[in-house]
């Protein structure tokens, strides 16, 4: 029986605190393996702002979810049902329809809004997972470990932003061109936005970040004392997606 077969059994027999003897016989480095060492991140507090002002100004754009999935090696499988989404967009009234009203901007209900995983302080996806391949980290960034992950969807079930995808066939084949520097994943396993942490890791800006033409995306650390994403949301009004769920958002947006 191989790793995964083995975590697959291991999963859906054991949940919850049943599981937890297993999970700590499971070598420490596999909980730790991806992008920093947490000890270097504990200062540091991920955030993003996106200015939908901004964002509606260019008619059409996909040049974050472009770049997202170029650099992510986001296959097209070519029909909505099994679209593997990172970063998409929705329509205002969708996204924030507790906050849509007959006075809203006219130029808000028009743009389409920039979607992704919100990296919630308290993230309901990480409270069901079965096996850990979900986590999150001291600075915030709410992670995937592909090869842990059993493909039971409970985390996609407990997310209430529909941020997490599955892999309902092989990926590989329908990726358009392949980024060597970033893994692919397989056959019945979850993926979702992770904040480019690979790229984050090398004092790169996430990918959407660097590529909107607009700039209407703005990526930084909140408890830095001059960071300009702390200073944006001190300064402008801001919102969050279903803000009354208390998952604590950190991806806000700009009205
Ligand atoms: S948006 Fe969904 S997938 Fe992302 S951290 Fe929150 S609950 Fe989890
Ligand atoms: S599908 Fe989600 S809940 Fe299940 S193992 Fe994978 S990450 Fe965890």
């Amino acid at each position: 029986m191989d790793r995964r077969s083995f975590l697959k059994l291991a999963g859906l027999s054991f949940t919850g605190l049943a599981f937890q003897p297993l999970a700590d016989l499971l070598p420490k480095t596999v909980f730790a393996k991806d992008g920093l060492p947490t000890e270097t991140l504990a200062l540091q507090k991920w955030a993003m702002a996106v200015d939908l002002n901004l964002c509606s100004k260019k008619d059409n754009c996909r040049d974050c979810i472009d770049a997202c999935t170029r650099i992510h090696n986001i296959p097209d499988f070519g029909n909505p049902k099994d679209e593997i989404k990172w970063i998409w967009t929705a329509p205002y009234k969708d996204v924030f329809k507790d906050q849509a009203h007959a006075f809203t901007k006219e130029i808000l209900l028009k743009a389409p809004v920039p979607v992704m995983c919100n990296h919630c302080e308290h993230p309901p996806c990480v409270k069901v997972c079965p096996t850990k391949a979900t986590w999150k980290r001291e600075d915030g960034i709410v992670m995937m470990d592909y090869h842990r992950c059993i493909g039971c969807r409970y985390c996609m079930a407990a997310c209430p932003y529909g941020a997490r995808s599955f892999n309902w066939r092989n990926p590989r084949p329908f990726i358009k061109s392949i980024n060597e520097g970033f893994p692919t994943r397989t056959k019945g396993v979850v993926e979702k936005c992770n904040f480019c942490e690979e790229r984050l890791a090398k004092g790169l800006m996430p990918a959407c970040v660097e590529a909107c033409s607009q700039k209407a995306l703005t990526f930084g650390d909140i408890r830095a004392p001059r960071s300009k994403v702390k200073a944006l949301l001190s300064r402008r009004y801001s919102i969050q997606r279903r803000a009354y769920l208390g998952t604590e958002p950190v991806v806000y947006y700009l009205l």
